[in-house]
């Protein structure tokens, strides 16, 4: 058996940060993944290092929008009803914590890992060689109608105390940032402090590939075979055995498998599908220089180096089902009539999931019934901009240091 001082499960953002991170402070740790690094959830992401998004994700409460998702026609939700039975209790959780008292609860908590999320890619970035994946151009918030633009101008004025760097747009001022853009839109807020990420995978296997350069190792086997034996965590599978007496989870959506094999059943834990698909440019002058959101249709269209990613909003439906078209199609539809988008890159969409915990907090520290079980998963929305801080954090909290922000707000013990 070969033995390191850590394993990490899962080589998405999440999990190769944390490496790093680890790598840093003196550890001797063996990356584990089924997969090439940066395949899983972290391939597909619409690339945005939200550091404008203070608030998280949560469950609107407008009686109106609860109603348009009931029927089903919205664009930014979808729900497969077979699928509701299972859902409804974790949904109903993630209502309960999308109150305004906790809200700003998780808004607080969150807040210092937002603020450092830019700063602590750019330093894993640098380190790496690999700062051409991120651009610092920041991402356009455009609107369709003067009403969901009057309501986001009005929005600017809570967010006031967050300080964010912003220009608000009228049509002209957004034709000139963007052009190519349609005249038919109303406005738009660029939002200056996020930076954009042309290749989410990509930039994962450039950290991953750091890593290993530094003398860490990367093996492929299956998290799932782990055991706990006298004080060892040990993985045997494919003829290969390593041991640890400290182990992380970073498994993304599939790191609940891992803690239900445990024991730990109780976590509030779900995923929220989210698809993307590329296009051509249309032509040679037609290009897409921003990251451009709709936040009511609820998609982004992002320039990758694989095409213009439009990735989708959520769709609720089991992990197990197949790809559904419809988000992508509605999606699609109204992209075209905001920036001319030209053939399909690929044949089939790409599908993906949000670890999602119900009070939109990622869980990252320690496991209380285990010695060396270690946990940071549950990034939702914002894996990828929280991947290089939140693996700081962890290796900070497993370290004994001084950490960067109370990790009391993520212990799995808050539930
Ligand atoms: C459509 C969409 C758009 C998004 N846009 C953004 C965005 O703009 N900005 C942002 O910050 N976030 C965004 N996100 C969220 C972000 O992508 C995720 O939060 C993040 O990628 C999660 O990273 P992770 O490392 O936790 O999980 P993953 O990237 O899924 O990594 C988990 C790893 O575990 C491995 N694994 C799983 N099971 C096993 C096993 N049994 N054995 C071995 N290995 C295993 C997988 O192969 C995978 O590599 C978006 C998500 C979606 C779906």
């Amino acid at each position: 058996m070969k033995k390191f001082d850590v394993i990490v499960l899962g080589a998405g953002i999440v999990g190769v940060c944390t490496c790093l991170h680890l790598q840093l402070r003196g550890y001797h740790v063996c990356l584990v993944d089924k997969k090439d690094a940066g395949q899983g959830t972290s391939y597909g992401n619409a690339g945005l290092i939200e550091r404008s998004s203070v608030i998280p994700y949560h469950f609107p409460r407008e009686f109106s929008r609860l109603i348009a998702y009931a029927f089903n026609h919205q664009t930014d939700v979808r729900f497969d009803w077979t699928y509701l039975p299972h859902i409804a209790p974790w949904l109903f959780k993630f209502w309960c914590q999308s109150s305004p008292k906790n809200l700003k609860k998780s808004t607080l908590a969150l807040l210092p890992l937002i603020e450092n999320s830019v700063k602590e890619h750019d330093f894993l970035a640098e380190l790496a060689g690999a700062t051409s994946f991120i651009e610092p151009k920041g991402w356009l918030e455009i609107f369709r109608t003067d009403k969901d633009f009057d309501k986001a101008k009005n929005h600017l004025l809570s967010l006031e105390r967050f300080h964010l760097n912003y220009d608000v747009l009228d049509r002209n001022a957004l034709i000139q940032r963007v052009p190519s853009i349609s005249p038919q839109l109303v406005g738009g807020i660029h939002w200056l402090d996020p930076k954009t990420v042309n290749d989410p995978g990509g930039l994962t296997a450039a950290y991953a590939r750091y890593f290993i350069k530094q003398g860490g190792s990367f093996v492929t086997l299956d998290a799932l075979k782990t055991e706990y034996n006298n004080g060892l965590w040990q993985i045997n599978d494919n003829g290969i055995s390593i041991g640890a007496p400290d182990i992380v989870v970073a498994l993304g959506p599939q790191s609940i498998q891992f803690m239900n094999k445990f024991g730990y059943r109780h976590i509030p834990f779900a995923v929220k599908r989210g698809y993307h698909i590329h296009f051509r440019q249309v032509d040679e002058k037609t290009v897409l220089e921003h990251s451009i959101c709709d936040p009511v249709a609820g998609f982004v269209l992002a320039p990758m180096r694989q095409g213009i990613r439009l990735t989708t909003g959520i769709e609720f439906a089991s992990p197990k089902a197949p790809p559904y078209w419809t988000q992508l199609k509605r999606a699609e539809k109204i992209a075209k009539n905001i920036f001319p988008l030209g053939e399909y890159v690929e044949t089939k969409p790409w599908l993906g999931e949000r670890p999602c915990l119900s009070d939109m907090r990622p869980i990252i520290g320690k496991a209380p019934a285990h010695k060396g079980l270690w946990l940071n998963f549950g990034h939702a929305h914002h894996g990828l901009t929280l991947g290089a801080v939140s693996g700081k954090l962890l290796a900070e909290i497993m370290a004994g240091e001084q950490p960067l922000t109370s990790p009391d707000a993520f212990s799995l013990t808050r539930f």
